[in-house]
């Protein structure tokens, strides 16, 4: 038997070796775009037609090509970008691997004129299916044009693959958009059929945000910004409101580079968590800036993908920035925040630093940062919560008397003796409570801090205590609508655990035996006909089990409404007991309960 094993010719080798980095149209953009950014060019333009199948241009006024580097260029592993492989880990380009150019060759025809800003002529060169047809010198703007034309004439089974224009012009969208969203200090434009479609003028993240999303965001944006000695992150997150139904605007960058990562787009919609509905996706545009050191770009031909040294560090600290800038912009309570449970229980953040983690590298320096930096609250659980248990003091009376002030006869005070913390809590617009102290104040929503109280009060009801009842004196009966008779005879078994004893007594009527103690007696007929009817509104939320709809039925219908004046014990009942509840901060539908305005936040507003 012969030998049976050849080698492959060059140019189906490189064909082979193409097909991991040239897909399609897109992948020739995101590489030919990245080659731009990397050579330092600050107009990029994107031209092309056909969905990119019949070309893809890219023209910028970078640093340009010598002529033997022109020519190089588009030899597989031929790079300016790294020379050893400790470069490997100091990568600050896009590219490095040195594949794009020679994959786009071998499986297109391609055209390149580049020009230096230090030599007189230009560059051109021309190449088919790896081939180099022409190269000769020619009168170019400094900077580097190239044009990928008829990608896979050569491999017409690979052509066949592509999709519509409309599928492929989707996917170079999405690759020119992550490229520009990186970098709003260039230029860029699309130009796809001789029509511009995108022309993004240079400003700043935001501008270029709405400038790719659209106006929409404008005036949406939440600014994101942590800084610690092992990284940093920075970029937008839209306001709730504008959160979708589908996934789409959420960007997430690592030292520039577009990466997908489910792990860290948890982190994020964990932080969004009670702020916006289960199936929708808020809007992000999010950077980390870290020594590259701690990352490895090169598990992906595309790069797509990368690999930090401490996942779980990085997870953790987004959530948490999220939170905080959610939190700074009073969309959620400064008060919560919690560590999803899950990243709670990781070794690195909830177990001390030993001597030996402290001193080792990047992980622990960055707990470091998060534990000294005055944001323990981050990593430590409910430390806030204990700090605002503080905050709030009981009513005077039931404090040690304080000693008698010292009468003094040449004095006269002109103002009545007051306490230095008068205990009297302050209700504004029948609304809100005003709690202080010397760090600040909380507004407390009076109704949405109700409810929240309710709800946990029911939630324990149905786990086993039950809410107190008062039986009717002269128990009346209620006569509903056969459909509704059907669902309150579903609820019976709950309700009465909550508090409402009713009997069904034929004909779609029930007794009403008691009610909440709470509730104020005489109009039990109302109260359960309101019940019912909030319960009907929430039905429709698939979101919700028939329990779960109840008890934030109920809390809603029993919550003293906004508009209500309070007494002072009212006031101090609500706010104790809304800071006993195991998530003081929102009500079940997430709305926040209060807000907390720090003095020193507020000095620094004033210039002090
Ligand atoms: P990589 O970007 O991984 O180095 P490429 O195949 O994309 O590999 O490019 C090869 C080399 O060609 C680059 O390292 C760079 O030196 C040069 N090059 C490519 N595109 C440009 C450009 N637009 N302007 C200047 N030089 C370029
Ligand atoms: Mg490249």
């Amino acid at each position: 038997m012969p030998d049976i094993i050849q080698l492959l010719p060059d140019n189906i080798a490189n064909q082979i070796a193409a097909g991991e980095v040239i897909q399609r149209p897109a992948s020739a953009v995101k590489e030919l775009l990245e080659n731009a950014v990397d050579a330092g060019a600050d107009e990029v333009k994107l031209i092309i037609n056909d969905a990119g199948k019949a070309l893809v241009q890219v023209i910028d006024n970078g640093k340009g090509m010598s002529i033997i580097d022109a020519r190089m260029a588009f030899e597989r592993h031929a790079t300016s970008k790294i020379r050893n492989i400790d470069d490997l880990f100091q990568i600050r380009t896009m590219g490095f691997r040195g594949e794009a150019l020679a994959s786009i060759a071998a499986v297109a025809q391609v055209e390149l004129k580049t020009k230096r800003a230090e030599d007189e002529t230009g560059t051109y060169i021309e190449i088919d299916n790896s081939v180099v047809k022409k190269q000769e010198p020619i009168a170019f703007n400094n900077g580097t044009s190239i044009a990928m034309k008829n990608l896979f004439f050569n491999v017409p089974a690979r052509r066949n693959f592509l999709k519509s224009n409309t599928a492929e012009l989707r996917h170079i969208v999405d690759e020119f958009t992550r490229v520009a969203m990186a970098f709003p200090g260039i230029f860029f434009s699309l130009t796809s059929n001789g029509q511009e479609v995108f022309h993004l003028d240079k400003g700043t993240l935001k501008q270029r945000i709405v400038q790719i999303l659209g106006n929409s965001y404008n005036a949406k944006l939440v600014s994101v910004e942590e800084q610690t000695d092992y990284l940093n992150i920075y970029g937008f997150v839209g306001k709730p409101e504008t959160a979708k139904k589908t996934r789409g605007d959420q960007y997430f960058f690592v030292n520039n580079r577009f990466i997908k990562s489910a792990y860290l787009n948890h982190a994020i919609m964990n932080a969004f968590e009670e702020l916006i509905a289960k199936d929708s996706f808020p809007m992000y545009a999010l950077f980390i800036d870290l020594n590259p050191e701690h990352l490895d770009i090169n598990v992906h031909p595309t790069k797509q993908e990368i690999k930090f040294d401490d996942e779980k560090i990085i997870y953790a600290f987004v959530q948490s920035a999220v939170k905080h800038a959610l939190a700074q912009f009073s969309i959620t309570p400064t008060l919560d925040f919690e560590l999803d449970a899950s990243i709670q229980h990781l070794d690195a953040v909830s177990k001390p630093l030993t001597e030996e983690k402290k001193s080792s590298a990047a992980a622990s320096s960055l707990y470091q940062a998060f534990t000294q930096k005055n944001q323990a609250h981050f990593i430590d659980n409910k430390s806030d919560l204990r700090h605002w248990k503080d905050f709030y003091e009981p009513p005077l009376e039931q404090r040690p008397a304080a000693p008698a002030p010292l009468h003094s006869t040449e004095q006269k005070p002109l103002v009545k003796d007051e306490p230095a913390h008068s205990n009297n809590l302050l209700q504004l617009h029948a609304s809100y409570i005003v709690v202080q102290n010397d760090q600040g104040y909380l507004l407390i929503h009076q109704q949405n801090a109700h409810e929240r109280i309710l709800y946990e009060r029911f939630v324990n009801a149905l786990k086993g205590k039950p809410v107190a009842a008062q039986q009717s004196l002269f128990p009346s009966t209620i006569e509903l609508a056969a459909a509704d008779a059907v669902l309150l005879q579903e609820l019976l078994p709950d309700l009465q655990l909550l508090g409402y004893q009713l009997e069904p007594f034929g004909n779609n009527t029930f007794v009403i035996q008691a009610t909440p103690a709470d509730l104020d007696q005489g109009n039990e007929k109302a109260a359960v006909e309101k019940m019912l009817e909030q319960y009907k509104h929430f039905s429709v939320d698939i979101r919700f089990t028939k329990k779960e709809k109840l008890l934030r039925s109920l809390a809603l219908q029993q919550s003293i409404k906004a508009g209500t004046m309070l007494s002072q014990k009212e006031m101090h009942t609500i706010t104790e007991a809304l800071f006993a509840c195991e998530t003081p901060n929102t009500t079940p539908n997430g709305k926040p309960t209060y807000m907390l305005f720090r003095k020193d936040e507020m000095d620094k507003m004033f210039g002090r």
